[in-house]
């Protein structure tokens, strides 16, 4: 085989984010290649948030870029970063509570293909075209919902289901545009062990079942060491570390920061 380094399907250019005095991201830079698993660890508060509502718009950079297939997300909306193929799902979910699972899911189908004014208009017209498009993105979304386990709920309220549920809730809704890149914000957070044990698994399918590139914040390192292809380490907003699982695992700088974060937690 040759060697030969995979296209960055995004590119995090020396990206820096201030909050007043704050620095939670200082010159970061990584690339996330096309149909990888990229894991992104590191301490509490090292700024793995902030790189996530930074990379889907919800966060302004203050300085450096973010370049999605070869153009720049910078000032684009939130809904446009999605349209665009970058979908995420949240560290506690987030979901419409009283809308039913379908509805939830469908929203991520509608947040990507129906952003458009022209949309509204004919679906205000209810125009024969919408009732099709409205009847493929059902068909899609049930699809998902089936492929994960979740079709049985679709007429239920997304409320009151087990957190492991909603997780699944929310990533049908990412998963269901069909996104280019998934950035997937602690997957394994408020699972029970044996979910944990099940997701790696699970996670390396739906990457290769749905041709998507991922990006992984995750504190439960098996997880991380186990699903990813490379990781990248931030601490105090910095990239201290970048490479394969193994690599990562052996950086002393890496242990260094893992270790001060245990003896900062027992003092
Ligand atoms: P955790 O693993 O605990 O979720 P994290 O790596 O995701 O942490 P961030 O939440 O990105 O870290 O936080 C990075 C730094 O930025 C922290 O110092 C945090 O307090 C600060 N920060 C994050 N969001 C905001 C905000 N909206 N306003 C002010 N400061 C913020």
């Amino acid at each position: 085989l040759i060697d030969c380094p995979l296209m960055a399907l995004l590119e995090v250019r020396d990206v820096s984010v201030r909050f007043g005095g704050i620095v939670a991201l200082d010159s970061v830079s990584f690339e996330v290649p096309e149909g990888a698993i990229v894991g992104l660890i590191g301490p509490n508060g090292a700024g793995k948030t902030t790189l996530f509502n930074t990379i889907s718009g919800l966060y302004k950079v203050d300085s450096g870029d973010l370049i999605f297939r070869n153009k720049s997300l910078l000032g684009q909306a939130s809904h446009r970063i999605a349209a665009s193929g970058i979908t995420r799902t949240f560290q506690n979910v987030e979901l419409w509570p009283r809308m039913t699972v379908l509805e939830n899911v469908l929203a991520g189908y509608h947040s990507r293909f129906q952003t458009d004014y022209f949309h509204f208009l004919r679906a205000g017209l209810r125009l024969p075209g919408t009732r099709r498009l409205e009847r493929d993105a059902k068909v899609k979304a049930l699809a998902v919902m089936r492929y994960l386990d979740l079709e049985g709920l679709a007429d239920q309220p997304a409320r009151g289901h087990p957190f492991g549920i909603l997780k699944k809730i929310e990533l049908a809704r990412a998963l269901v545009s069909e996104p280019s890149l998934l950035l997937l914000d602690e997957p394994a957070g408020g699972l029970t062990h044996e979910e944990v044990d099940r997701l790696a698994e699970q996670l390396r399918r739906l990457h290769a079942d749905f041709k998507v590139t991922l990006l992984v914040v995750e504190h439960h390192m098996n997880l991380v060491m186990k699903v990813s292809d490379r990781v990248v380490v931030l601490d105090f907003g910095r990239v201290i570390a970048a490479g394969t699982p193994r690599e990562v695992q052996t950086n002393p700088r890496v242990i260094e920061a893992y270790l001060g974060t245990q003896q900062n937690g027992a003092a």
